[in-house]
């Protein structure tokens, strides 16, 4: 690889996937990256699963002109057969199958990228498809670092005779997992979200390096493992640039969103809970109901963003029909319910926040981590439980492991049990103590010196290079 910055002109492009948790990410590095002196090509999928990613994207680009956005306009596939039937699972394969579309895309950008940024879900095929083409190749991987070990690792045993998914996966210089916290689709014969992981899994392999918004105090033992070559012998370098901040455009207030803020303003310091399971997790029927039945019988006070529907423009049920009017009207003096987009990123950031009942979705994660606000982890699909080891062997939080994974089919968790843990959570001082270091740790890793800091100048360094 050539070094020379000085003939090389630094341009990236990004190519994220689909769902906020891929795009929030990119924008941010995005951002950061064009911050760094980085001239910075964005590719936005057309059209987007949810609302909130083309509402994102259009402020986006509008706060950012400087930032090219190359729109890649999704062809009309056959609809995909494969299982689960899960809206932002098939677009992510519909992206995988267009990505023979992509070089001549990219050959078009002028001045020339000297780098691609992929998103982790669609690397195996953008890797083929751009093989041949001159720049260099990241991954954004989404999540932790402990679950870049599990995905790197997982392809490789689970084709050896020896593997038994129904054992603890022992990866190589890690604690084991137990088996209850691999992704169950993983465990399942065959499914699409099992090819996928598997096949990108084995195609990091190729990647000039992989990026990650986690930092090391997190999680420095993986960090260890992975950069040492402990879990996969010969591994790409694993870039650590976090927590990554929140964008400028990100911050608006306006219409309710002001009516929360002002709400929050008259609470007293660390009194409320905020609960939100994400952008994409929606609770069944009777696990909100019997949430709503804990959180008052908690009697803290509480900003609840409840969903019901995976994506956001199908949610048209009212509060009212979710939760019922008669525990609105009871809570009113203690609670807001809301069933839209919250501006988290403010709301953990908040003075009266001082708990946030998670799912553990990667992002999520980090503006905790970002704002040293405890997590009380409640996992419920995909990587969630790994993030929520994370969370808990770090300090950041506590995780009651029985409440078990989410969706129509888990085991509803009943109001009682959630006010208890919600009220011992609420009166926990050493675990607000413990976040609050994290806290101080996430903002040593960004600062002058600090090691997401020291990866950011060699992340540059490297961009600048041509292959
Ligand atoms: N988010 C938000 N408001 C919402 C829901 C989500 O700001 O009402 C943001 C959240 O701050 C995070 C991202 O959307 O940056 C969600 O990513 P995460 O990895 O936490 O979970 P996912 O939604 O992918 O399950
Ligand atoms: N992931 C991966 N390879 C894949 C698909 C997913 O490594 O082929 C990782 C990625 O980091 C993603 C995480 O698994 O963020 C969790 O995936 P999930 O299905 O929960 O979707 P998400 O919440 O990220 O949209």
């Amino acid at each position: 690889m050539q070094t020379d910055s000085s003939i090389a002109p630094m341009h990236v492009a990004l190519f994220p996937s689909a769902g906020m948790g891929h795009l929030a990410p990119f924008l941010r590095l995005a951002v950061a990256l064009d911050a760094r002196g980085c001239s910075v090509t964005f590719i936005s999928i057309l059209p987007t699963v949810s609302s909130a990613e083309s509402s994102h994207l259009s402020h986006f680009f509008s706060t950012y002109p400087q930032i090219h956005c190359m729109e890649f306009h999704l062809p009309r596939n056959e609809p995909s057969t494969a299982s689960p039937a899960d809206p932002f699972f098939l677009q992510w394969e519909s992206i995988r199958r267009s990505a023979h579309l992509l070089p001549s895309l990219l050959t078009s950008i002028s001045p020339p990228i000297s780098a691609l940024i992929t998103d982790i879900t669609l690397t195996s095929s953008i890797f083929d498809a751009v093989a041949n083409l001159p720049f260099s190749n990241y991954v954004l991987f989404t999540s932790c670092a402990a679950t870049l070990a599990l995905f790197s690792y997982f392809p490789i045993t689970a084709q050896s005779d020896t593997f038994d998914a129904n054992c603890q996966l022992q990866i190589p210089g890690l604690q084991p997992i137990p088996n209850s916290d691999i992704p169950p689709p993983l465990l399942l014969p065959k499914n699409l979200f099992k090819t996928t992981v598997m096949e990108n899994g084995l195609a990091l392999m190729k990647a000039d390096g992989i990026i990650v918004n986690t930092f090391d105090a997190l999680e420095p033992n993986t960090l260890m493992a992975l950069n040492k070559g402990i879990v996969v012998p010969a591994f790409p370098p694993v870039v650590t640039v976090g927590p990554l901040e929140r964008c400028s455009f990100e911050h608006s207030r306006e219409g309710t969103k002001q009516q929360l803020f002002s709400w929050l303003n008259a609470q007293p310091a660390r009194s409320v809970m905020y609960v939100s399971f994400g952008s994409r997790n929606a609770l069944s029927r009777d696990q909100i109901k019997q949430l709503a039945e804990g959180l008052e019988k908690s009697n803290c006070r509480f900003l609840w963003a409840v969903k019901s529907k995976v994506v956001d423009k199908e949610d048209m049920v009212t509060l009212g029909e979710l939760v019922g009017d008669e525990f609105l009207e009871r809570v009113k003096e203690k609670g807001v319910v809301v069933n839209g987009w919250v501006e988290q990123w403010g709301v953990l950031g908040h003075p009266a926040v001082g708990g946030f009942m998670s799912h553990c979705g990667w992002n999520s994660v980090t503006e905790a981590a970002w704002h040293g606000v405890p997590v009380l982890a409640w996992p419920q699909a995909g990587d969630q439980r790994i993030n929520a080891g994370v969370v808990e062997r770090s300090g950041l939080g506590i995780w009651e492991r029985k409440w078990g994974w989410g969706g129509d089919n888990a085991e509803v968790v009943m109001g009682a049990e959630i006010g208890e843990k919600l009220q011992e959570f609420m009166n926990n001082a050493g675990i607000r103590v413990s976040a609050a270091r994290v806290r101080e740790e996430a903002k040593c890793a960004i600062s002058a010196g600090g090691t997401s800091a020291s990866s950011w100048m060699n992340l540059v360094e490297r961009l600048k290079s041509k292959v």
